[in-house]
């Protein structure tokens, strides 16, 4: 039997992911098995959703707070937009959604990711499209993200052209998933995607951030990267700390050269690169490092930063069964 098709089994095991007891779907919390989608439907046989990925941390009263909910929502929006979903809700009804989740599922000292998909269950070629809202949520650990030992992939973020990266929807991260397939055979934790002139897009799952002579750089979304939320705050960051920021375009031999490198997004907030390509990065993070630690103050309520709006998660009621 030919290699392309051995059996699963010949596959490594998947860590072992969280099921949560709930999910929102169908416009309330519902069992985790009735977050299903019909195979019949366009979501299955086109990839037909978009999704966003939410981050809720602990504040410093305790609560959990969903991290620029709104922004997510808008960008969400645009997403659906570009591939003709309407969307189920409005913002205060995607707010909902997340905080009834997040509320429900909050376990002490943990924080949250939350992951919102809009899909389409019913419609067939953008006809009749009917969408709905699912959101799932998992225990998040605070800690900071481990240090990634980076390569760069021989697959290319596709051009807006083909399957625009400023559109959120899994189809997108086929490529990522080829990319982490051969960067795990590789020894590496992550890989970056250039575009189809061969300069740097993004990673997987998050944007690329490389520091030269002192300046922190990013390549604008028109270089096929998403439209990252985390970078908008690290601009605000840059502002505040006097590090010159820029979004340019920055071609391969740079990452080559470059004095520090890491990746930013929701889940991974700022996570520095230990090596690109083999090649060791300098373990103090000197610019990355003050910028991560500026980033998790203002998301957890520590320092306040302009333009950092958190929504709260209510705690748990105390049990009615302790009162007398
Ligand atoms: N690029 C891709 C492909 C991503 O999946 C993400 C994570 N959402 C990002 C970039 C970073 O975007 P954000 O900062 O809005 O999470």
């Amino acid at each position: 039997m030919s290699s392309a098709c051995a059996p699963a089994s010949a596959a490594p095991a998947a860590p072992a992911l969280q099921r949560p007891a709930l999910a929102w779907v169908g416009g309330a919390l519902r069992p985790w098995d009735e977050a299903v989608v019909h195979a019949s439907g366009e979501a299955f046989q086109r990839g037909v959703s978009v999704f966003e990925g939410l981050r809720g941390h602990r504040q410093p009263d305790g609560r959990l707070g969903l991290l620029l909910v709104d922004r997510h929502f808008r960008r969400m929006c645009q997403s659906a937009q570009l591939l003709h979903i309407p969307m189920p809700v409005d913002a205060d009804g995607f707010r909902d959604a997340s905080v009834e989740l997040a509320a429900a599922l909050q376990a002490p000292g943990k924080e949250l990711y939350a992951r919102a998909t809009v899909l389409a269950v019913e419609g067939h070629w953008g006809l009749g499209t009917v969408s709905d809202l699912v959101v799932l949520a998992y225990q998040q650990d605070s800690a900071p993200s481990a240090p990634v030992d980076l390569g760069v992939s021989t697959w290319r973020r596709s051009a807006d052209l083909s399957l625009p990266a400023r559109i959120k929807t899994g189809a997108n991260y086929q490529v990522g998933r080829l990319a982490r397939i051969e960067g795990r055979r590789q020894g590496m934790d992550e890989m970056i995607l250039l575009n189809e002139h061969g300069r740097v897009a993004e990673a997987t799952a998050a944007c690329v951030l490389m520091v030269r002579d002192g300046r922190l750089v990013s390549p604008p979304a028109w270089e096929a990267a998403l439209e990252s939320i985390t970078l908008e705050l690290i601009e605000r960051i840059c502002a505040d700390l006097a590090i010159p920021f820029e979004r340019r375009p920055i071609e391969r031999t740079e990452l080559e050269i470059a004095d520090e490198i890491g990746l930013c997004g929701t889940l991974a907030e700022i996570m520095p690169a230990r090596s690109i390509e083999g090649r060791p990065l300098d373990p103090a993070w000197p610019l990355l490092g003050r910028v991560l630690a500026r980033y998790r103050a203002a998301v957890r309520g520590l320092e306040p930063l302009p333009g950092v709006e958190v929504t709260p998660v209510p705690l748990p009621q105390s049990s009615s069964k302790e009162s007398p």
